[in-house]
């Protein structure tokens, strides 16, 4: 009886581990094929006889980016599309340059978790870098403000009035803005 009963703790406390993970690579490399006419998720592979050092290869992540704009950053981002190697590997990173007293705006990555692994603190007078570690090798990126404000076909300013409890007037003067 009591062997049945702790064989059964066990299977349930085993049962209750989560078990998902991103599917285990079978092949060492798939680089990227984007000439490739099958449609499948993410990229084909390239022909692991054509694949040359430049697929795995980035170089400018030394130098920052143009930060002059509303925001005052600019992402420099590394992710499939500019190394075909990272194909199904999961891992990209991004460079974010500030400006002083600049922002990057608050946003999602719809494919990827995000981690710092790197951050200098913006003390107003000096420009600061972070480098941000991604869970994908295309993360994407939607920036709230604009898919809120910006987006087309734009959403009711009656809505969005009620919705963040301002005057229409104040949502049309943000909606402007994009
Ligand atoms: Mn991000």
């Amino acid at each position: 009886m009591a062997t049945k009963f702790f064989l059964l703790a066990f299977l349930a406390l085993w049962a209750s581990r989560a078990l998902a993970s991103d599917p285990s690579q079978l092949q060492d490399f798939c680089v990227a094929d984007r000439t490739s006419q099958v449609f499948v998720n993410g990229f084909a592979c390239k022909d692991p006889k054509t694949v040359v050092v430049e697929d795995f290869l980035f170089s400018g992540l030394h130098m920052a980016g143009n930060m002059s704009n509303k925001q005052g950053s600019a992402v420099s981002a590394v992710n499939v599309a500019h190394i075909p190697g990272l194909n199904t590997l999961g891992i990209s990173l991004a460079r974010v340059d500030y400006a002083p007293y600049g922002q990057n705006p608050p946003h999602i990555h719809p494919r990827a978790s995000e981690g710092l692994i790197h951050f200098q603190f913006n003390t107003g007078d000096k420009e600061a870098i972070a480098i941000a570690a991604l869970s994908s090798k295309n993360p994407g990126v939607i920036t709230i403000a604009n898919a809120v404000f910006g987006s087309v076909p734009s959403i009711s300013d009656d809505i969005l009035a009620k919705a963040f409890q301002v005057d229409k007037k104040a949502v049309d003067h943000v909606q402007a803005q994009f």
